[in-house]
Order: C-alpha cells, then structure tokens, then sequence
C-alpha cells in the first residue's frame, strides 16, 4: 500500500479557556469527525462559562507565521476563521493566503461574545466584510452579525432573504444565515449563494443553556466535511446534524455554573485518511483493537 495522509483542516481562531468554544471547540469538533486539526491562535480570550472576563490579541506577524507554517507543511483541504480581533491580523491573514492555490474557507463572522464582550475591535467591522468576506467560500453570521453586515434589521425569514442579497456584494459566495435567534421553536438556518435562497435547514430547538460555542462547532463541523470533499449544501447539511445531536447528548450535563458546552465527543471517530496525493477519497486506517 502507498502512503497514506490523514483529512486535515486548518482553524482559524480564539482561545477559550473555558475549553466550550473557540479553537478548543473547533480541534474537538473536527477531531470527533475524523479530521486532524492544525490551529492558527489568533487571541487569547480569558473565559468560563459565566463570562469572558479579559482578551488578548496575538500579534498579526504571528497570526501569519502560524498559517504559513501550518500551509507549507501540512497542507490542510479546508480552513475555517473565526475570531479575529483588530483588523491588522485580518489583513495578515489575507496576506497569508495570497501565497497558496485557493482552498475552502469557511468564514464565522464573530463579532460579540453572546454574554456581550467585543470579540472584534471596534473599527475593525469595515475590514472584516471588506477583505475578510471576500477570500471567504461560505460565511456563517447569526441574525446580529448578518443584521450589521447587511446594514438593516433582521427579524423574520423574508429580511434573511433581503440580508443575503445585500452580503453578496461583498461575497457572491456561499452564505449561511443561521435563524437561532428568532425566538420559534422550529429553527431554521437559510443557505444562499450569490444572494439567492438554494436551501432550508429546519430543526427543533433543544431546551438547554448548554449552547456556549454552537456557532464556532458548526462552522468547524462545516469545514470538516469540505476537508473531506463534500460540497458546500452537504457539508452544511452533515453539519448541522452534528450539531444539534452534540446539543441534545450534553444538554442535562453540568459544566460549570453558567453556559455550558455542547457535547463534542458524543460519537468520536478515528481520524480518516487517504492514499497520499489522490483526491479527496477516503478511507479508513486500519486501527488496531486491544485483543
Ligand atoms: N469564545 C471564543 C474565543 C469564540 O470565538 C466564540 C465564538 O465564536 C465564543 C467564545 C462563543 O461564545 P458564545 O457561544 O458565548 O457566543
């Protein structure tokens, strides 16, 4: 047999100390999905599942140093961004992917912590939708986030649908309007690409507070699949229903004393990998069992 390399994805993000969301939720995510997980930190964010309670950029250099590093010797199939503080580390990392043949980025658009802490320095917004959006295949912003980028209210499906056409002239790419906060019980998630509706993802909300960390779970669960080499309507659709079975196997569990995780690790499975250099067909390592 010829040599094999594993299905690899490159995150892009925060640290959380509180280990729910962040990077840690990302490597958890695409580890439990069989994909090696390379990081590129971007902040340190001090937080537990009451609060963040401080956050630390790393310098843009050093942002870009990881991704190089990471690109010219692991060379991830897809890449997911998602908290980036000021707008110098955005440029660097768009400075970073200039020199490498273009691959799927999945873009979560973090702004502000869901208990209220800026994610993203103020006066960094303009350069997130302008040169961040662009280099992204598939942006995922909540009703708030889709709201500031579209630059009017979100409240109902029919101002997503105005909401995407707006975005799309700053990426006529792939657009995930995630419906969670519209107070339904039923939620619904809209995908659109160059401003139109392609589909519909409907779901039941799961009564829990343990929801710390959704967004960035599924927009790595979403790269995961692309790392794979599943489309972008698939990849979202596999994604989702990872989600929202990590939702319902930790929503009775006790992390902390506020928000807690969702259960990444519900049904891990062995990291796949793939005849080396061969397209993305995969196949399973031959693991050993204990005897
Ligand atoms: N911490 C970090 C570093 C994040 O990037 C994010 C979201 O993207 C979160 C926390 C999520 O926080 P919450 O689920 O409380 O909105």
């Amino acid at each position: 047999m010829g040599q094999l390399e594993y299905v690899k994805a490159l995150t892009i993000a925060g640290s959380d100390s509180g280990g729910g969301a962040g990077i840690q939720a990302d490597i958890k995510t695409m580890s439990a999905l069989g994909v090696y997980a390379a990081s590129a930190v971007t902040a340190v964010t001090v937080q537990n599942t009451l609060g963040v309670s401080d956050v630390h950029a790393v310098p843009p250099a050093v942002v870009e140093a990881q991704i190089r590093s990471v690109m010219d010797d692991i060379r991830p199939t897809a890449i997911k961004i998602g908290m980036v503080y000021d707008a110098d580390s955005m440029r660097a990392i768009v400075q970073a992917f200039s020199h490498y043949a273009p691959l799927p980025i999945v873009l979560d658009t973090v702004m502000v912590s869901s208990s209220g802490s800026a994610f993203m320095q103020a006066g960094a917004f303009e350069c997130l939708r302008d040169t961040l959006l662009p280099i992204a295949t598939l942006v995922t912003p909540n009703l708030p986030e889709a709201a500031r980028l579209a630059g009017m209210d979100v409240r109902c499906l029919a101002d997503m649908d105005a909401a995407a056409r707006r975005i799309a002239e700053y990426n006529p790419g792939w657009l995930l309007i995630k419906g969670g906060h519209l107070n339904r019980t039923r939620i619904e998630d809209r995908l659109y690409k160059n401003g139109e509706l392609v589909a519909v993802f409907g779901g039941m909300r799961v009564e829990t507070t343990n929801t710390h960390g959704t967004g960035c779970t599924l927009s790595a669960a979403i790269a995961a699949y692309l790392a794979m080499g599943h489309g972008v309507p698939e990849a979202v659709e596999r994604a989702r229903d990872y989600v929202q079975q990590a939702i319902a196997q930790g929503a009775c569990v006790i992390t902390g004393r506020g928000f807690g995780p969702v259960n990444h690790l519900f049904a891990p499975v062995p990291l796949q990998a793939k005849a080396s250099g061969a397209p993305m067909c995969t196949q399973r390592l031959q693991y050993r069992t204990k005897s």
